[in-house]
């Protein structure tokens, strides 16, 4: 028997809402299909993808390069563990390093896993070659964060649905508020290894902080000799229309983090770069990762920032990331009751609601009937991050649409 193509999307909707864990709400689209900045749902109707799996997919929806690059790989050789050395791994790693000046990568799979291995290493720093005693070093990290999800992350998260009814949790984390460079230097103790940051925020709803804050940052840490870590998971790689978000300061950190489109969209790899010796703290068996920095991975990612680069997406991202929010200013103009601010940097974009407007969730839904799927971060903060492929052409169409379901949601 053939069914209905809506009755396809009910039934898939219905097996994962019975067999899943409830620990995501999505909005009812079941997709099948994408290409470049397009998606298609069983039904077959197209949607401009605004979010791009939280900036996990820069590159568009399965580009034919880094397909072809995971293709050829996965017929060759997939997993050695790092037991052995593999032909992809070094390559990786001086592709990395020539492209963001840094001096060693440490290969991961997820971003929080990589968030925690630069936890590890500025913990152990501090203690071997800062003489700071056994276990107390203290990381300063920000207000209204989102670094993962797992124990040591979702501790020091601020936000109750992140770390509630999950403790306890590891100490050493000190909470300042994100932006305020004066909290942040108060904060610094003769236990301090590290401050820990996102350049933007974006979980928290693409919070930038006042100009020159992360070049504050980078003062503060080289007068107190402790680690800068940026958590640029979400922020790099082009989403702001440069390769890292730090070099809208003119800055460099010590420890970047980086992961999400380091994946082209294909397949989960983090990596935590450094800028000095810090990472030599770690010796052979102290830390490590079955499938982190597989070759299959490393393949991966080499296509991943090849064509980043060769395709021009992180000026692309700039260009179109100036025009987008513009046409979200003009929207924020002209629905002043509904929209408190309109602001971004590259594609990395976020209307905010006045909580009067009822909420972001039937904004995004009304957007979804209007062919773009958004995402509402907390309850009144619709984010927009279509891939870096977009043109602009489309970004006028996507305004079009915003424009009218704003205006007819009045
Ligand atoms: C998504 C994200 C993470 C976590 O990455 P996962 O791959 O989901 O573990 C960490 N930090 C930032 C800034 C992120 O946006």
């Amino acid at each position: 028997m053939v069914l209905p193509k809506d009755h396809a999307a009910s039934r898939l909707i219905a097996l994962e809402e019975r067999f899943g864990a409830r620990n995501y709400k999505p909005l009812d689209v079941v997709l099948e299909r994408g290409e470049g900045v397009w998606v298609w749902d069983v039904a077959g109707k197209r949607y401009l993808d605004c979010l791009s799996a939280y900036s996990a997919v820069n590159q568009g929806h399965c580009h034919p390069t880094i397909l072809t690059a995971m293709e050829t790989q996965a017929r060759r050789l997939t997993l050695t563990s790092r037991a052995f050395r593999n032909d992809q791994l070094g390559e990786f790693y001086r592709e990395l390093c020539e492209l963001t000046n840094s001096h060693k990568v440490l290969p991961m799979n997820s971003g929080a896993e990589a968030v925690e291995s630069a936890i590890k290493i500025v913990r152990k720093w501090g203690y071997d070659a800062r003489g700071i005693p056994p276990g107390e070093a203290e990381i300063i990290v920000c207000n209204r964060n989102f670094h993962g999800r797992t124990i040591a992350l979702v501790g020091f998260s601020s936000d109750p649905d992140s770390f509630g009814g999950f403790g306890p949790f590891p100490k050493g984390f000190r909470l300042v508020q994100f932006g305020d460079i004066d909290a942040a230097a108060r904060a610094v103790s003769d236990r301090t290894v590290a401050i820990l940051a996102e350049p933007i925020q974006g979980e928290a709803g693409v919070i930038i902080p006042p100009e020159g804050y992360l070049r504050d940052l980078r003062a503060l840490c080289d007068e107190t000799g402790i680690q800068l870590i940026l958590d640029e998971i979400q922020t790099g790689l082009g989403r702001t229309g440069t390769l890292l978000a730090e070099e809208h300061d003119g800055i460099e950190a010590d420890l970047t983090v980086i992961g999400k489109a380091l994946s082209g969209g294909f397949y989960p790899i983090s990596a935590v770069l450094s800028n000095t010796e810090v990472m030599d703290v770690l010796q052979p068996g102290q830390h490590g990762s079955t499938f982190g920095g597989n070759p299959l991975a490393a393949a991966i990612g080499r296509a991943a920032i090849r064509v980043l680069l060769e395709e021009g997406m992180i000026e692309n991202a700039a260009r179109m990331g100036r025009r987008f929010l513009k046409g979200l200013q003009t929207i924020a103009g002209r629905n002043p009751d509904t929209i408190r601010e309109a602001r971004g940097r590259g594609l990395l974009m976020a209307l905010e609601l006045d909580p009067s407007a009822g909420g972001a969730r039937r904004f995004t839904e009304a957007l979804k009937a209007r062919g773009l799927l958004c995402k509402e971060t907390h309850d009144h903060i619709i984010r927009f991050a279509p891939p870096l492929v977009i043109d602009g052409e489309t970004v006028d169409w996507a305004i079009d649409r915003i424009d009218d379901a704003f205006s007819r949601a009045q």
